[in-house]
């Protein structure tokens, strides 16, 4: 049964699924304007999904919208934005989620030490049980390029926070996109087993 999600084009998905996932669009925010990201050309669906918000939605309406997450692999806090943007709120959908019996992925761009000014990969400890950060390159200057984040040095922050959430986290994963000018996988591939964390490489517009 999916009756909670909304399949058409034209209402706001707060959630969808796909391979038995169950996927959480709660903020269309990002602190990046990651040039290969299909909302900065204007697309705002994922399959048949239009992520576009209407309204950013409470924790009440995220639990509505998930529903049951015993029936899911996992729910995963994803996009089309950055999900750790509305931190408290995904924290406490997330514990209600796990109380519940699911299990909680957050797919995230690994910049909310920064969003936050403080330290927040303590406060995923118990509650998330999977990250997937967005490395994104090999260096900060294609970084830089392909994400455009607010400075420079945000990259090695992105990179402490990976360093960090091992810490708090049991699965630390990293990704990049396959086929973005200057990205080169086998090099972010390297660079994640420097961090100690796993590696997904990842293809344009494809849900995972
Ligand atoms: S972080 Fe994700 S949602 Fe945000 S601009 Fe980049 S690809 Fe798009």
């Amino acid at each position: 049964m999916t009756a909670n999600i909304v399949l058409s084009a034209a209402r706001p998905a707060i959630s969808y699924t796909h391979n038995n996932k169950c996927y959480v669009n709660i903020t269309n925010r990002c602190t990046l304007i990651c040039t290969f990201c299909p909302k900065s050309g204007g697309n705002w669906t994922i399959g048949n999904h239009n992520l576009k918000l209407k309204n950013e939605p409470t924790v009440a309406e995220i639990l509505a919208a998930v529903g049951d997450p015993r029936r899911y692999t996992e729910v995963v806090f994803s996009g089309l934005g950055e999900p750790t943007m509305r931190l408290y709120e995904l924290l406490d959908a997330a514990i209600e989620l796990r109380s519940l019996g699911g299990r909680v992925r957050v797919d995230t761009d690994g910049l909310a030490n920064i969003v936050y000014g403080r330290d927040i990969t303590p406060d995923l400890e118990g509650i998330v049980d999977s990250l997937s950060v967005s490395l994104n390159a090999q260096t900060p200057k294609v970084y830089g390029h392909c994400c455009q984040p607010p400075r420079v040095e945000d990259y090695h922050a992105m990179l402490e926070f990976v360093v960090r959430a091992r810490e708090f986290v049991p699965q630390v994963t990293v990704t990049a996109v396959e086929g973005v000018a200057g990205v080169d996988i086998a090099a972010c591939e390297k660079l994640a087993r420097r961090l100690g964390v796993k590696f997904r490489a990842r293809t344009l517009g494809v849900i995972d």
